[in-house]
């Protein structure tokens, strides 16, 4: 990956970025996560060198890569420097890089025009997003950034995803009773498990090549029949119904009623030949579509393991309880919460070089801070700046609330 970060370091008579004009460095603020169960670290001492190598002064909170195994030492080692404390951390910080959204606590300790980079989920974090408004803070949201070629070096929902898939292969051969690949032994002859992905989007496209290495016959299923010419490069199968439902900017559309009947007898009919079935269908901004109905899961046979990736936004089987394993009619349904955090050490790796990518474009060919976000990325990810929520639907779903 070029990193015109990098490109700009070079320069002799600019050795350090400012923040436009000023002498001093920009200092980017890493804190330590807060989130109950997130492991992750927004940046790692890999990509510290290459920030602090461009100018920055890199400061991370004492311990704040240690669930990821990245200790301090390495980040020390990297460039940067450890803040004992979290008021240490932040004093005259211009950017705060995060994982996961600040909380309103979090928020007040920002001062007015600090600029915040992660995963802001303001749907369901409008206090914390009227708390960024009113302090005039500057919130990007990664999620926000549109998948466009120039992007995707940002993209960390893809990053993320990919993690949440490999996790969730691995999580499904791990709760499977039975061995996912042909063995042909002195005890016998093994056939190898199946397993079922519905919705081939990067996290099912990432389990169908996990458990394809795993030696498993792999069927997928996606509304989007483009979606069939990646499935079947990844050597499984793909189950054609005769619907093609791509939306908008490559994601999918909602099915009508006798759409969803027709994929519902198919779905039915895969889920119960099936030995494990990850689902990862979604459609942004909606409720995750129901795949699998308790009627179904009745006619799976024993020992069967579901993982539902999509039981934070509802899940796509009936009974998936968010953050629990449930047992079913011999069948094990889990309902996984934040999958990349269960691979911290690479997703945060993929992380990190996603915000190291997004850094580029918040600065000048001189290195200063851009002033205006026209940026297209910049522009489409802003979610709140100069006291104004700027990402139109948060700003209709605050509609004169808070
Ligand atoms: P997502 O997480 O929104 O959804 C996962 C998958 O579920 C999608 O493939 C979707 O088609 C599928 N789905 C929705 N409803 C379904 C249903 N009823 N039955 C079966 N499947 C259903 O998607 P994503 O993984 O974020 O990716 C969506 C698209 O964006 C893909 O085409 C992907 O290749 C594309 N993409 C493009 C870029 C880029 O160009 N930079 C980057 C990442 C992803």
């Amino acid at each position: 990956m070029s990193t015109p970060i990098i490109a700009h370091a070079g320069k002799g008579d600019n050795p350090g970025r400012s923040d436009g004009g000023g002498a001093m460095p920009v200092v980017i603020a890493v804190p330590r996560e807060m989130a109950p169960g997130e492991q992750r670290v927004a940046t790692v001492p890999e990509v510290v060198q290459k920030l602090t190598k461009a100018g920055y002064d890199v400061r991370i909170e004492h311990d704040a890569g240690m669930s990821a195994y990245y200790p301090d030492d390495l980040y020390v080692a990297a460039g940067a420097k450890i803040a004992s404390s979290r008021t240490g951390l932040l004093d005259g910080a211009r950017i705060v890089l995060r994982v996961q959204p600040p909380t309103v606590a979090e928020v007040d300790q920002l001062a007015e025009g600090t600029i915040v980079i992660g995963f802001m989920n303001a749907a369901n974090n409008l206090e914390a997003v009227t708390r960024m408004r009113d302090r005039k803070v500057t919130a990007f949201a990664l999620e926000l950034v549109p998948r466009i070629t120039r992007a995707q070096s940002m993209d960390a929902l893809s990053s993320q995803a990919t993690a949440a898939g490999y996790t969730a292969a691995i999580l499904g051969a791990d709760n499977c009773p039975k061995f996912l690949p042909m063995l042909t032994t002195a005890a016998g002859t093994i056939r190898p498990a199946t397993v079922l992905i519905l919705g081939a989007g990067v996290a099912g496209l990432m389990a169908i090549a996990t458990a394809r290495r795993l030696g498993a016959i792999v069927e997928a299923y996606d509304v989007r029949r483009a979606a069939g010419e990646q499935v079947r490069s990844l050597g499984a199968k793909f189950l054609e119904l005769e619907i093609n439902a791509e939306g908008q900017g490559g994601y999918a559309r909602e099915l009508m009623p006798e759409e969803k009947a027709k994929e519902q007898q198919m779905v039915s009919a895969a889920v119960a030949r099936a030995d494990i079935v990850i689902t990862t269908a979604a459609i942004p901004g909606r409720r995750a579509p129901r795949l699998i109905t308790k009627e179904t899961v009745a006619t799976m046979r024993p020992g069967a393991v579901i993982v539902d990736l999509a039981a934070e936004s509802g899940g796509n089987c009936e009974l998936t309880q968010s953050g629990k394993t449930v047992h079913e009619h011999g069948v094990t349904i889990i309902g996984p919460q934040n999958l990349p955090a269960r691979v911290p050490f690479h997703s945060s790796q993929m992380y990190a070089k996603n915000l190291q990518s997004f850094l580029v474009l918040l600065v000048d060919k001189d290195g200063a801070l851009v002033k205006g976000f026209t940026d297209e990325i910049l522009a489409a990810s802003l979610l709140v700046h100069a006291g104004e929520v700027r990402h139109g639907p948060t700003r209709d779903l605050l509609g004169g609330k808070l």
